[in-house]
């Protein structure tokens, strides 16, 4: 089994490396010729894209246990001093996969000498999780009917808690989300004629007000329960010219619920809302959808797996009361296997995800290695 200081050398090279969504290719490459030492008895390459599985097979027949972490990076500039700074302009490891990874690395250098006694298990490298796209392309592919996972399971190291405690509970556990994109088209004309024209600025000011209290709205309506949120995150009216009455305008905002039903019912509501605006101001208007991301749903079973992980390895645990608001891509494996995803603290003083001074905290990957390890020899009786 790999020292924890190869762990700590390797996430630092893959830090120094990071490749962005649907690019990582040497970052794939790297992985498997780590994990080509540990000997798997089945790899399968290009999976979803860059994706990467890694089999070990027990002895007996069983369950297949699906242990996943993500390959890419994001496009911030990181500002850090680190000895191990990325050297890529503009591209760096601030959501901590590069540490995940290193976790999931563990978990395979311990299986190439501990196979399970049942079953199988995989490690897998997923690509491209910050658009939203990774996990459906991993599912969708041909490639995915071999692995049939039974469970599956993924953490995320989550900045502003307690460094090294679980955060897990069943149901919903992060939220769905996505971006709609809403442009309005109407009519220019010269700035002294407006009337002349068909201005999109009433509707597109009306858009931008409405859709941020639609979530209020229906809940008074009861609707829609658990949390729910609307952000505008840009708009743009016309052109810089003072001569001409605006024509054409755009609305973008991330939708955010803690149910995949009350998203549906959210953007019935705010297709309704752009569909009244553009009818009450003679607009036309298109939609666009971006940055899909499904809820998070853990299973009762596979939240239970995870609660007896942490007393294994006597991991402190918290079961909070209502999910997590940001978005992850996993909750596509939950639809198609029992399991859960859990969150670990990276302590109280780190900077937050996606922020440009975020490290992913080394003392980690020991936490994570070993609840994995936990679960998998629960499941697979190793
Ligand atoms: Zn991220
Ligand atoms: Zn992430």
């Amino acid at each position: 089994m790999l020292s924890d200081q190869a762990l700590i050398r390797f996430r630092q090279t893959l830090h120094q490396h990071p490749e962005l969504s649907d690019q990582e290719v040497a970052t794939a490459a790297r992985i498997k010729n780590l994990f080509a030492g540990f000997a798997p008895d089945e790899t399968l390459e290009n999976i979803g894209g860059n994706g990467l599985a890694f089999c070990f097979d027990g002895k007996e027949s069983g369950p297949t246990t699906l242990i996943r972490c993500e390959l890419d990076a994001l496009p911030i500039q990181e500002i850090n001093d680190l000895p191990y700074r990325s050297v890529c302009d503009g591209i760096s490891h601030k959501c901590g996969h590069d540490g995940h990874m290193a976790i999931v690395t563990a978990l395979g250098s311990y299986l190439a000498q501990n196979r399970p006694d049942k079953g199988r298990v995989i490690c897998l490298f997923q690509p491209a999780e910050e658009t939203g796209a990774g996990a459906v392309n991993v599912v969708r592919d041909s490639q995915f009917e071999q692995l049939k996972p039974d469970y599956c399971f993924a953490l995320h190291n989550l900045p502003g808690k307690p460094l090294g405690t679980v955060y897990c509970k069943p149901g919903a556990f992060n939220c769905a989300s996505r971006g709609m994109i809403i442009r309005l088209k109407g009519k220019t004309s010269h700035a002294a004629h407006p009337e002349d024209g068909v201005s999109p600025a009433l509707a597109m000011s009306n858009i931008i007000q409405q859709l941020t209290q639609l979530p209020q709205q229906s809940q008074l309506q009861g609707q829609m329960t658990g949390f729910n949120l609307v952000t505008v995150v840009y708009a743009h009216l016309g052109e810089i010219a003072f001569g001409t009455a605006p024509g054409e305008a755009t609305v973008m905002a991330t939708l955010r619920t803690s149910t995949n039903e009350a998203m549906n019912q959210l953007i019935e509501q705010a297709t309704e809302l752009v569909q009244q605006q553009t009818d009450d101001h003679q607009l036309s208007f298109s939609l666009e959808w971006d940055d899909v991301f499904r809820a998070s749903v853990n299973s009762d079973s596979g939240y239970q797996r995870v609660r007896n992980a942490c007393q294994a390895t006597g991991t402190p645990l918290v079961t909070p009361e209502e999910g997590f608001r940001w978005s992850e891509d996993f909750g596509i494996f939950t639809e198609v296997a029992e399991g859960a995803m859990f969150a670990l603290g990276a302590g109280d003083n780190s900077p937050q995800l996606h922020n440009p001074d975020y490290d992913f905290p080394d003392e980690l990957i020991p936490v994570g290695f070993k609840l994995f390890r936990a679960i998998v020899e629960e499941i697979n009786q190793m």
